[in-house]
């Protein structure tokens, strides 16, 4: 007697694992794939997907997007895993409680934070699991400076607690730490070979684009990798890398023929994220990457900020709100296709680098779908891997769907399974696998968010369960769902 919930009927049914692109039925039975095949048995739910890919639902490894809203718009992207790797938050325990408490649409988990650890220990931080904390400090001088050795050990405990709590990695903000010690980093990373986790960073800069740099932040993560032997994740190489893509991926490769353990990551937008009081968006520093202060979106207004005066008010003001930082043209082919060669190095996956929501002139309204006007964000909230997928098989790329759907789904499980176990039952869409699944329409599937009009979700997105739980439902989000569960190592 079989007891299927939901079966997906007749769609083409695409496992990046096995190679399986063909049109099969997909039977779900509580939160998981129960069987693939052809002319299964009836399920309670019935639902003909013909037409339709069937697949696993992508696994995002880099999302700050921590608010509903947020994680709402990266389901309606075909998401149902998002993690917070890069920055991470500090305690992780807190995150997980607060999130489990609150409920969230998507799989959700946590990196520990080197930037939180050396907040609250250089300049006494109280340290409440919020993500908002560490862009709320972002600019304090205390914690960027220099630490002494008795602060770094302090530092790596607070990590090494985390990592004891479930954390999966230690996300490293080393891009906002110039004057943070090249050794300070090789003990982090020598923490994270010893705890067996990898490291996510924001590298620190490129000797091109700052020489008096301490180090080169390409050369420090394969520097860390090849020493400690440490797997160091390259967090958005292109936002980091800009226009140096034949150096930057030329060191990665030779350091990976070397056996050292290098993995990237990108996402297909030419403009950046962040808190405006970041160090490297100093006035006098932004010409080492080409920018003016025009070149920056004040979030909270729209504001396109005029001159470096008018920059340092707005850093002084509210150093925590975000900004649009314009690096790369996306009208202009030849930076386009620096995206492009990110996204089609090997092994690279994609990943969104989500934002929150901020709120322009109203008070957040968190439940609010469809969003208003007055919420704001980068469109790579609502289009990565929509976008990836197009440009990868369609505009530009020429990948075939199976191998452009592995670095949304596949590959990010595969480089996070030795050490969070639950990972090898994402990312795959077999017999007994999670059923966290992505229905789309491959002829319509194609992101719809910009930079003026952010929040429009992606185009296609039929379905999307997570744990067998719809999170869309023919292309409407289900407002009510909220099934994810925490992702954690070890466990
Ligand atoms: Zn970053």
């Amino acid at each position: 007697m079989v007891n299927f919930d939901i079966v997906l009927r007749g769609g083409r049914v695409i496992d990046p694992e096995s190679g399986m692109d063909a049109v099969r039925d997909v039977a779900i039975a509580g939160d998981r794939v129960a069987q693939v095949g052809t002319a299964l048995p009836p399920g309670r739910r019935e639902l003909d997907v013909t037409g339709h890919v069937v697949t696993a639902g992508f696994i995002d490894l880099h999302s700050h997007a921590f608010d509903l809203g947020g994680a709402r718009l990266q389901a309606m992207d075909g998401v149902t895993t998002a993690l917070e790797l890069e920055a991470g938050v500090a305690p992780v325990r807190i995150a997980y409680e607060r999130t489990a408490a609150a409920g969230r649409p998507v799989n959700y988990g946590f990196a520990t934070s080197w930037a939180l650890a050396r907040m609250e220990v250089l300049d006494g931080v109280r340290l409440d699991g919020e993500l908002r904390t560490l862009f709320a400090n972002v600019a304090g001088p205390g914690w960027q400076r220099a630490a002494t050795g008795p602060e770094v050990r302090r530092v790596l405990a607070r990590l090494e607690a985390d990592i004891a709590d479930g954390a999966l990695g230690i996300g490293v903000l080393a891009g906002y730490v110039p004057a943070a010690r090249p050794e300070e980093y090789l003990a982090v990373a020598a923490l994270a070979a010893n705890a067996g986790v990898p490291t996510f960073t924001h590298s620190r800069d490129l000797i091109e684009f700052a020489p008096d740099t301490l180090i080169d932040g390409a050369e420090e993560i394969v520097r860390a990798a090849g020493e400690t032997g440490a797997h160091m994740h390259y967090c958005h190489v292109n936002s980091t890398t800009l226009r140096q893509a034949d150096r930057v991926l030329g060191l990665v490769e030779r350091a990976r023929r070397a056996g050292a353990r290098v993995s990237t990551e990108a996402y297909p937008y030419g403009a950046g994220m962040t808190g405006i009081g970041a160090a490297f968006l100093a006035p006098e520093r932004l010409r080492e990457r080409g920018l003016e202060p025009t070149s920056l979106t004040y979030a909270p207004t729209g504001e396109r900020i005029a001159t470096a005066d008018r920059l340092r008010e707005l850093r002084a003001a509210d150093p925590g709100a975000l900004v649009i930082i314009r690096h790369l043209d996306e009208d202009d082919p030849v930076d386009r296709d620096f995206l492009l060669r990110y996204l089609l190095f090997p092994d690279a996956v994609v990943a969104s680098d989500a934002m929150p929501l901020t709120w322009m002139g109203t008070a957040p309204e968190p439940d609010a779908w469809p969003l208003p006007r007055e919420a704001f964000t980068h469109p790579r909230t609502a289009g990565t891997f929509s976008r990836s997928i197009r440009v990868l098989t369609r505009d530009g790329g020429s990948l075939s769907l199976p191998e452009a759907l592995a670095k949304c789904s596949l590959l990010p499980a595969r480089l996070l399974q030795d050490h969070v176990p639950s990972m090898r039952r994402k990312g795959r869409l077999a017999d007994g696998c999670d059923a966290d699944i992505v229905v789309f329409d491959p002829a319509r599937l194609s992101d719809q968010a910009s930079y003026d009009d952010p929040t429009r979700p992606s185009a296609g997105i039929r379905h999307v369960l997570v744990n067998g739980e719809f999170v869309v439902s023919d292309a409407r989000l289900v407002t009510s769902a909220r099934p994810g569960r925490p992702v954690r190592a070890w466990l």
